[in-house]
């Protein structure tokens, strides 16, 4: 399958106006990018550095990439002309690497937080605590090449639904208390959770941006 695009407006229908849809093409060509922007689809979502660098000169300028993999500090520098999110921002030292190497092209690149609710260890992301205390810092605020828009989360990997479902009001709370707490002059608006196999209880749970690889593309290798 290159491009589901009955799948795509499918989704969208059921998720109307009020949240995003990213189709994630990690691992796909870009003959099946360049099928979904005949679409005038606009936004991808990719996880590798490397495949990100292959793939962005091969494909139009217009297209605003958002960063979903983890991100090495030493690796910004290659995306940070062109990418228009990273949601994947789960250190004070990647952030302030972001700003440096945004600033160097005179840009302004978007950022999510990434919080850390699922079991499993491999996942990344700030855990609550280490962010809000960081954060009460400040040392941020004078950072004008980076915009904090939101929080980004991934749930764990297993088939329960109420686990799922608590990973995914965790993220969300943290979103709602970073509103209260810090982001009190300009509110965050985003909160990037559900991929193809949760979206749906995502968005019940308050997602506005969900991120969508397989079930648009077909399975990965
Ligand atoms: C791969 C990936 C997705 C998309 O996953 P699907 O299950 O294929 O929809 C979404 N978010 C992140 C962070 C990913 O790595």
């Amino acid at each position: 399958m290159a491009f589901d695009y009955a799948q795509y407006q499918s989704i969208k229908e059921r998720i109307k106006e009020k949240v995003c849809l990213v189709p994630v093409t990690k691992t796909k060509p870009v003959s099946a990018i360049e099928a979904a922007y005949a679409q005038g689809i606009r936004d991808f979502g990719e996880n590798y550095v490397q495949e990100l660098r292959d793939k962005q000169p091969l494909l139009p300028a217009d297209i605003r990439w958002h960063f979903i993999g983890h991100l090495q500090s030493n690796k910004v520098k290659y995306i940070a002309p062109y990418v228009y999110m990273i949601q994947s921002v789960d250190s004070a030292s990647l952030l302030q690497e972001i700003q440096k190497q945004a600033k160097k092209h005179n840009r302004v690149i978007r950022v999510l937080l990434q919080v850390h609710v699922a079991q499993e260890e491999t996942k990344f992301g700030w855990n609550a605590d280490e962010l809000f205390g960081w954060l009460s810092g400040g040392d941020w605020k004078t950072w004008e090449n980076v915009s904090i828009q939101g929080v980004m989360g991934m749930a764990s990997f297993v088939e329960d639904r109420q686990q799922i479902q608590e990973e995914f009001d965790e993220v969300y709370r943290c979103f709602d208390r970073l509103n209260r707490e810090i982001f009190t002059d300009t509110p965050l608006t985003i909160v990037s959770m559900g991929m193809s196999g949760d979206w749906e209880l995502a968005v019940q749970r308050g997602s506005t941006l969900i991120r969508i690889g397989s079930a648009l593309f077909g399975a990965r290798n």
